[in-house]
């Protein structure tokens, strides 16, 4: 039985990625910062949480990684904890670059010292393209992070690059853009989005204050990114692969299919000038075209196809 390690379990993709990774055989070993104040919500939710072995362990602290390494011999990891969300970086710049560098550097010196043979996972963000020069971004478009968030992500892509090329080692990354879904953190728009919005249809009188909405992304379903994720260590030779949909849609429209959806009058959300971030990337989308001709990689749900499936799952909750 293959033994797999996943750093931020707690979150979204770290419960999806947990239960595809059980339905094919493995030994699931979930790493989080406290046991005490970590929550494993989404493996519940995904009914796995008594499936998956939960060890504590400071990514920040090499020593407690070359321990676990040791002790569980696992054949791959998938690194997907991170201070993750864009916003709280432009508050909290120096910690978000702290931990998502630094956390990705021990690690990958950890596995150099105890096994090099130990594959790795990093989870790249499309948000490292951040000024676009051209649409759609391939893997070839150029670096130009513009929040402190994407600045981390680009060191420590670049980090697991300069691992890869140096010391021969398998390290692939996933280049993910926006992916959603019931398991998404509350923070993050498309969440705030669906859970006011349902607050709002069952009569609660709150109102829905959103930032700059004529930004415009490429979202897609969590769920089918992980298995990108997987496809991607099965591969013969380790390499960066974007995943996302290949098509944007504005945050405003997002709103309004959402709100007719649910019969909610456009009164019920405000523009409010201190969401917008001080600097903002104003449309994105990819081509995973890499990712489909390589890892056969399927993936072919629309804009709405997804916010039908979110508005689904959430109403569902
Ligand atoms: P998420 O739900 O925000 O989960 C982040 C995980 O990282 C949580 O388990 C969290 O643990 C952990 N973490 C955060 N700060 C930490 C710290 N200082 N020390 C230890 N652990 C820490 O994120 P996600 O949506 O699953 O995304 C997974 C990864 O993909 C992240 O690296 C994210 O940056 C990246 N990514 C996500 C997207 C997306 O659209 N979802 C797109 C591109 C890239 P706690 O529960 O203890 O806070």
């Amino acid at each position: 039985m293959k033994t797999t390690i996943i750093t931020g379990i707690s979150g979204q993709d770290g419960a999806y990625l947990a239960a595809l990774l059980l339905g094919k055989s493995h030994n699931v070993i979930g790493l989080v910062r406290s046991s005490g104040t970590s929550d494993l919500r989404g493996l519940e939710y995904l009914k796995i949480r008594n499936k998956v072995l939960i060890e504590e362990c400071d990514l920040l602290d090499i020593s407690q990684i070359i321990k676990i390494l040791t002790q569980y011999k696992p054949a791959e990891i998938y690194n997907l904890a991170a201070q993750s969300s864009v916003s709280l970086s432009f508050r909290q710049p120096i910690g978000t670059f702290h931990f998502n560098t630094m956390s990705v550097f021990n690690l990958l010196e950890a596995i150099k010292l105890v096994d090099r043979s130990i594959k790795f996972y990093q989870a790249s963000s499309s948000e490292m393209y951040g000024k676009v020069s051209s649409l759609p971004i391939t893997e070839n478009s150029v670096l130009h992070p513009v929040s402190p968030y994407a600045i981390s992500k680009a060191a420590a892509h670049w980090s697991c690059i300069h691992y890869r090329e140096s010391y021969n080692m398998f390290i692939c990354c996933g280049i993910l853009f926006n992916h959603e879904s019931f398991l998404r953190s509350g923070n993050f728009f498309m969440k705030k989005v669906l859970t006011e919005s349902v607050k709002i249809s069952r009569g609660g009188n709150s109102k829905l204050l959103v930032g700059n909405i004529d930004i415009r992304r490429d979202f897609g379903y969590a769920p089918l990114y992980v298995e990108g994720m997987y496809l991607m260590m099965q591969s013969k030779k380790p390499d960066d692969y974007i995943l996302c949909s290949g098509q944007s849609i504005s945050l405003r429209n997002i709103i309004e299919y959402i709100f007719k959806k649910l019969s909610i009058n456009s009164a019920f959300y405000e523009v409010s000038n201190e969401l917008y971030r001080p600097v903002d990337i104003e449309d994105i989308f990819g081509d995973p075209g890499k990712a489909k001709s390589e890892l056969d990689w399927k993936y072919s749900m629309d804009s709405e196809d997804l916010l039908d499936k979110l508005l689904e799952e959430e109403l569902a909750s």
